[in-house]
């Protein structure tokens, strides 16, 4: 629970504050931006206060989704009923999960929507209340890690669930032996009519990305966006390869998706899937792998 005696001094003054165990994962300035300022990975704080019911709203449930409980409300007016209100739906059947985990340094988890059963891509935090709301909306089938960083509580969404967890065999750790489906190789392979797990090798060896309706595109730490939208890649967060991680990129580009929806970074969308196509050749000369 966050402090108020040990709220950081950039904070301004009011209700909602941020201490000083924040770890700057930048979950809260994704959900809240404008309220919650700070650096690319440095401590974040409250730049403004809230106004208006929307934008407390969008403050608490940066609140509730906070890996370590960093921010508070010294008056918990609503900390209750947005501890209730996600994951929240940011494109048609594409929710964030919000309630990120300290493991996964802050990941963001998405819930695929589908008649054919949900699907959990990588792991949020499995706090009651998320866990109470994902059998409310139908339970989760498949959980889809995209690589070992950010698969936090998974061992307990199966417990919970039922669901089926998928991971390349490169990402296998001692945690994560005893996932029901093992991606092998450097194809891709069709998890179901709608859904295609693409080995993306570079980040971590086993990276995956999954790809939804030939729109969705989710790509745990293989490729993100920056808050003004760009596409982004970076050797410095690469912990395998950075060579293959450009291959894999440019792989990327004979496949149609109009969305990019990463673990960490900011999501993006272009108005057509020629467009996001464009963004990433930029982005693929741009680091220098054409
Ligand atoms: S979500 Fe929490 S840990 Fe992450 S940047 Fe915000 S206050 Fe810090």
């Amino acid at each position: 629970m966050a402090l108020l005696a040990h709220r950081v001094p950039e904070d301004a003054p009011g209700d909602l504050f941020v201490d000083t165990s924040c770890i700057g994962c930048d979950t809260c300035r994704r959900l809240a931006p404008g309220i919650f300022g700070g650096g690319a990975s440095g401590r974040s704080f409250v730049a403004r206060q809230p106004q208006g019911e929307e934008e407390r709203r969008r403050a608490l449930l940066a609140l509730v989704s906070c890996p370590t409980a960093s921010i508070g409300s010294a008056s918990h007016q609503g900390v209750a009923e947005a501890s209730r209100a996600l994951p929240e739906e940011v494109a048609p059947g594409v929710l964030d999960c919000g309630y990120a985990a300290e493991s996964s340094y802050g990941a963001s988890a998405w819930l695929l929507r589908r008649p054919e059963g949900n699907v959990l891509v990588d792991s949020p935090r499995a706090a009651r209340p998320l866990l109470e709301r994902l059998r409310a909306m139908g339970g989760v089938r498949t959980m889809f890690l995209t690589h070992r960083d950010d698969v936090a509580d998974h061992e307990r969404f199966r417990e919970a669930l039922g669901c089926e967890r998928v991971l390349h065999e490169a990402d296998l750790a001692r945690g994560t032996a005893d996932v029901e489906w093992v991606l092998e190789g450097g194809e891709p392979v069709a998890l179901d009519h709608d859904l295609l797990a693409i080995p993306v090798p570079g980040h971590t060896r086993g990276s995956a990305a999954l790809l939804w309706k030939h729109t969705y595109l989710f790509t745990g730490d293989h490729l993100w966006a920056d808050p003004e939208g760009r596409l982004e890649a970076s050797r410095s967060v690469c912990w395998w390869s950075w060579e293959a991680q450009l291959r894999s990129l440019e792989r990327l580009l004979s496949f149609e998706f109009s969305w990019v929806l990463p673990g960490h970074g900011r999501p993006t969308r272009r108005e057509s899937p020629e467009a996001m196509r464009r963004d990433l050749a930029d982005l693929v000369e741009r680091l220098g792998g054409r």
